[in-house]
């Protein structure tokens, strides 16, 4: 697989090297405010190259891994997708989802609008509010623009002498074969802690507007933990502690006046 992949990563990598060159050469201004982060961003990659990347990297996830045809499972993360995504003002765009097969319980997003959780996650997510923290925390990366922000510094680092390397997961390190295909797509890089931590706080206010329990996110983490300390493997390192993310959460829950 990873022999059939690596021509169209080349080219995928040398096209979204010569984008970030030319915006570069061009001197333009792209560092951009982004109002729900509060704080401004380098966004070097064209949003159409990122588009097309990740797009790519989806279909070939769908093509290549095992998806569950289970309508229960699929019309869970359906439904409960589609009310994080009204509560996040982005019904601008398609929004797909997948569940796949795996038994470690994870989740992504691709700024292109595609969500996929695995059964694992399904299976430890005991409740809907729960799952609508998980999906509320992927689209709080997507309105963030994190995989934009993330690639552009990584462009920048490629056009010197580093290859991108790193899978997307995002509960940790992405289960076998996705790893390998988010791998293959140089531009996709794994959140750092500052991201994921935003990401939880965007999250719990989408789940507050779509009627979730925001307490539940909470809740969540420590099943997480408990499952992580009986021996599932370590989180990837640029990923906060669950001590830090569980503490942080119940403070700004607190903070917001949620209940
Ligand atoms: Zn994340």
């Amino acid at each position: 697989m990873t022999r059939a992949v690596r021509p169209r990563t080349l080219r995928l990598r040398t096209a979204l090297g010569a984008a970030v060159a030319v915006v570069l050469a061009a001197g333009v201004g792209a560092c951009a405010y982004n109002e729900t982060l509060g704080r401004n961003q380098l966004l070097l990659i064209p949003p159409d190259a990122m588009m097309q990347q990740s797009n790519a990297a989806w279909a070939e996830a769908i093509r290549t891994q095992p998806t569950s045809r289970d309508p229960a499972q699929v019309g869970r993360v359906r439904a409960v997708g589609d009310r994080i995504v009204q509560a996040a003002g982005l019904t601008d765009r398609r929004w797909e989802y997948a569940v796949f097969v795996s038994d470690t319980p994870n989740a992504f997003v691709l700024p292109s609008a595609q969500i996929g959780v695995t059964t694992g996650l399904l299976r430890l997510a005991r409740n809907d509010d729960q799952l609508a923290a998980v999906i509320g925390h992927e689209v709080a990366h997507v309105v963030a623009q994190h995989a934009a922000e993330r690639a552009s510094s990584g462009a920048i680092a490629q056009l010197g002498v580093a290859a991108v390397q790193g899978a997307a997961g995002d509960y940790g390190q992405q289960a076998g074969g996705l790893a390998a295909i988010f791998a293959q797509y140089g531009g996709l890089l794994p959140f750092s802690r500052r991201d994921e931590l935003e990401a939880d706080r965007i999250g719990v206010d989408y789940m507050v507007r779509a009627g979730y329990r925001p307490t539940e996110a909470v809740e969540l983490w420590r099943t997480m933990a408990a499952q992580r300390q009986s021996g599932v493997p370590e989180f990837a390192s640029t990923h906060p502690s669950d001590a830090t993310r569980i503490q942080q959460l119940q403070q700004y829950i607190a903070q917001r006046g949620y209940r």
